[in-house]
Formats: C-alpha cells, sequence, structure tokens
C-alpha cells in the first residue's frame, strides 16, 4: 500500500530536485523564454513544502489536491496553471492502494488531458508533453509486453530523459518560446525539463 506518507515524501523529494534545479531550469528559459522557469517552479513547490510538510492528510487524493491548488496560486506563468491543472486531474483518480501499471497509465493519461485542455499542445511543439506523452505510451507499450511494473518504470525514466531531449532540435510553436520562430530550435525545453525531473523522482521512489 502507498500510503499517503509516502505520497508526500516523494513530494518532498520533487520540492528539493525543482529548487535544486532552480538556476538550471532557468538557464535553459533564459535561451528560448522570459528566464523564470526556474524561479516559478522553485517558488511553488517551496510553498508546497510549507503546506504539506507539517500536515495529516486522510487520503492521497487529498495530499495531492492540496499540492494543486498550492500550485495553481504560486507558480504563476504558463507552467502554473499546466502542472496544477495536471496534479487537480492525479487527485481524481489516484488510488489509495496498490499502484500497478493501469493505475499509472490512467494517471499519465489524466495529466495529458489536462495539459491539453488548457494549453492544446501535440506532442512535438517543445513543450512538457514532448516529455510526458512518451513516458505515457511506454507504459501502454511496457503493459502490452507484460513487463513486471518495476521494469515498465525503468523504460519510463528513458523515455522521459528521450523525450526531453528530442525538444532540442524543435521548432516551439506554443508557449513564449514559439515568439522566437527557428530560433528557438537548438534548445531544451525548461517545462519539458521539469516534467523529466519530477518524473525520475517518481520513478527512482516507486522502483
Ligand atoms: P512562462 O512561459 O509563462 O514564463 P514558464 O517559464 O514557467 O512560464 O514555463 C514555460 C514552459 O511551459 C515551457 O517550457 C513549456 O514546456 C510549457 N508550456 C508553455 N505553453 C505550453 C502549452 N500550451 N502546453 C504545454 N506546455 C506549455
Ligand atoms: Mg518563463
Ligand atoms: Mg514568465
Amino acid at each position: 500500500k502507498i500510503t499517503s506518507e509516502k505520497i508526500k515524501d516523494i513530494f518532498i523529494k520533487i520540492a528539493d530536485v525543482l529548487i535544486e534545479n532552480k538556476n538550471y531550469l532557468t538557464e535553459l528559459d533564459a535561451a528560448i523564454g522570459d528566464a523564470d522557469h526556474g524561479i516559478n517552479m522553485a517558488r511553488g513547490f517551496t510553498k508546497v513544502k510549507e503546506k504539506i510538510e507539517p500536515n495529516g492528510f486522510k487520503n492521497n487524493s487529498d495530499l495531492v489536491k492540496t499540492v494543486a491548488m498550492t500550485l495553481i496560486s504560486t507558480v504563476g506563468g504558463a507552467s502554473g496553471p499546466l502542472y496544477g491543472t495536471a496534479f487537480l486531474n492525479i487527485s481524481k483518480v489516484i488510488p489509495d492502494s496498490d499502484f500497478d501499471i493501469d493505475s499509472l497509465i490512467n494517471i499519465g493519461e489524466t495529466v495529458i488531458e489536462g495539459i491539453q485542455r488548457l494549453g492544446k499542445a501535440q506532442q512535438g511543439e517543445k513543450t512538457m508533453l514532448d516529455t510526458i506523452i512518451p513516458v505515457v505510451n511506454s507504459l501502454r507499450e511496457s503493459k502490452g509486453k507484460g513487463l513486471s511494473l518495476e521494469r515498465a518504470l525503468e523504460e519510463c525514466k528513458k523515455a522521459a530523459e528521450e523525450g526531453m531531449k528530442a525538444t532540442i532540435p524543435l521548432q516551439a510553436t506554443k508557449g513564449r518560446a514559439s515568439y522566437l520562430g527557428e530560433r528557438s530550435k537548438g534548445h531544451q525545453d525548461p517545462g519539458a525539463t521539469s516534467s523529466y525531473l519530477i518524473i525520475k523522482v517518481i520513478v527512482d521512489e516507486l522502483i
């Protein structure tokens, strides 16, 4: 059983990693955006830590909903509402007992649905979805092959890293980076990078 104490632990680790990578994410955003992605994420996740660390939660849904609302009200920019909606959607489907591959696919699908409902981006537009969509596809493939949860999680991490790196040659057609047109090529997308960092923590903690 994955308790809300365990999920809380995962969020605290995610927060620490994003705070550690504040300058890196901000530098990536300086190249193709407005140099605030690391600042936005670190601000939001610092607040998330403050909100969840001292408190107990009656279930996973309650905890994840608190994270989502905190992100929506503190991250700002394009990424705040997108991540906020993603986590709000997760709070509606997250199980309280065992996580199997189906529950992870379910979570991934609702994340993509929320981000696309708000941001209208497809894969290949140089956004966070270029990390997230391959991860969910990889989970579906692993399920098809009958891989163990552990192997499926390993595959997820590879897919996330490849997806993130695949944003480098892409031209951005959504978000601020799209204002640069052709000049957005040759840089890794900041949101795809923060999504990779988040997914990496989750996978490492669940394995
Ligand atoms: P802002 O661009 O408002 O300063 P951030 O810098 O915090 O916000 O976040 C930028 C990131 O948000 C981008 O790198 C990209 O991954 C993501 N993003 C922007 N627009 C969209 C969209 N329509 N769909 C999905 N992700 C998006
Ligand atoms: Mg920005
Ligand atoms: Mg901004």
